[in-house]
């Protein structure tokens, strides 16, 4: 098979020394004769693979003390339900901030626990630009306030993170952790699910600050109350074991980029270069106010709509792969996580020139 780029928004594309290393260890695991598979989770191995996986995430995103992490299962998608059956404590209402799909879906879940006060949304602007938080509608008396600071479908990102007063603010980062610097202490709770930026499906990280933790409802199931995992060191049951296995060696080869200073930088320039390409074009267009475009996550249109399926078609049979954009949007989407190497998106780049000057 010739090189491939893989621009799918999740699972996406993986480092592929982080593919190599796990095929070399597929069958026998550091001598221990066993694939990492096959082992018990309760085990000496596989105990060590977990410790060094807790510390390698506390170490890249510098995670002070007061937070605990938990390697969960369920998605961010199952996280939308747990945060407010495990946070609100005696509050009934939250804040949500809608400003895409999937701030959308956690705000709708969340109706069946609480109140929700919809402190902004970029609805009426078709989710292209995020309303600035000075203009939030900032209840107080609510448990959290709950935003997404990548919309992965839309491309919406927050540049900076917003000021929330004292409420505790809650991120869904799916689709951008680990690709820029974040401050942790700012937060009350980071959830994201691994298969964007982390590794392969299987895990949801979830960080959250130790006051948070011990509120759930009463009657919330053990396995998805943040004590009780936080208690059991996320080995309440089985855990994902491969799955974190594979993380760990997805963390490993970020430290040797230089941590998330080194491939910040990177993303930066990779999200440039591809914004510059589209603005400077007549055929491709993304609607995104430049403040608030993500780089992580690259909707592009046509101009000519009839076009798209050709372009779709070349950009396949030339070895970019994944550029259909969501089925919510239409046209194509390019993602530009971590794995994805300044010279995936230079080659789409000078495809879509070359794209443009023969249509
Ligand atoms: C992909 C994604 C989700 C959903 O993740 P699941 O693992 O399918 O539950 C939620 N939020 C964001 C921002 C995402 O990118």
């Amino acid at each position: 098979m010739s090189k491939v780029y893989n621009f799918s928004a999740g699972p996406s594309m993986l480092p592929e020394s982080v593919l190599k290393q796990a095929q070399a260890e597929m069958l026998d695991w550091q001598g221990s004769g066993m694939s990492v598979m096959e082992m018990s989770h309760r085990g000496a191995e596989f105990m060590g693979i977990a410790e060094t996986l807790h510390n390698d995430l506390r170490e890249l995103m510098a995670i002070p003390d007061n937070y605990k992490l938990l390697f969960l299962q369920g998605g961010a998608t199952a996280q939308f339900s747990f945060i407010p059956a495990n946070i609100l404590g005696d509050k009934t209402k939250a804040c949500y901030v809608n400003t895409g799909a999937w701030s959308g879906k956690a705000l709708e879940v969340a109706k069946s626990y609480c109140d929700v006060v919809v402190s902004a949304s970029a609805e009426a602007n078709n989710f292209t630009a995020i309303p600035n938080s000075s203009t939030w509608n900032i209840d107080q008396q609510a448990a959290y306030l709950h935003y997404t600071p990548n919309e992965t479908i839309h491309g919406l990102e927050f540049a900076n993170v917003p000021e929330v007063g004292n409420l505790p603010l809650v991120a869904d980062m799916s689709s951008n952790i680990l690709s820029r610097q974040i401050d942790v202490s700012k937060f009350g709770l980071i959830y994201a699910g691994s298969q964007k930026n982390m590794g392969p499906a299987g895990v949801t990280v979830v960080i959250v600050r130790e006051d948070l933790i011990g509120k759930a409802q009463s009657g919330l199931p053990d396995v998805f109350n943040y004590q009780q995992q936080v208690e059991h060191e996320s080995m309440l049951n089985t855990p994902a074991t491969y799955s974190w296995y594979l993380v760990g060696l997805v963390l490993q080869w970020l430290k040797a980029q230089g941590g998330i200073a080194g491939i910040e930088q990177v993303n930066q320039r990779k999200a440039q270069n591809l914004y510059a390409a589209i603005d400077r074009s007549d055929l491709y267009s993304n609607p995104v106010a430049i403040a608030d475009r993500s780089r992580m996550n690259v909707p592009f249109i046509l101009a000519d709509k009839g076009l798209e399926s050709v372009f779709l078609k070349a950009a396949q049979e030339q070895g970019f792969l994944a550029l259909k954009g969501h089925r919510l949007l239409g046209g194509m989407r390019a993602s530009l996580y971590n794995a994805m190497p300044e010279s995936g998106v230079e080659a789409l780049v000078q495809f879509m020139a070359e794209f443009e000057r023969t249509h």
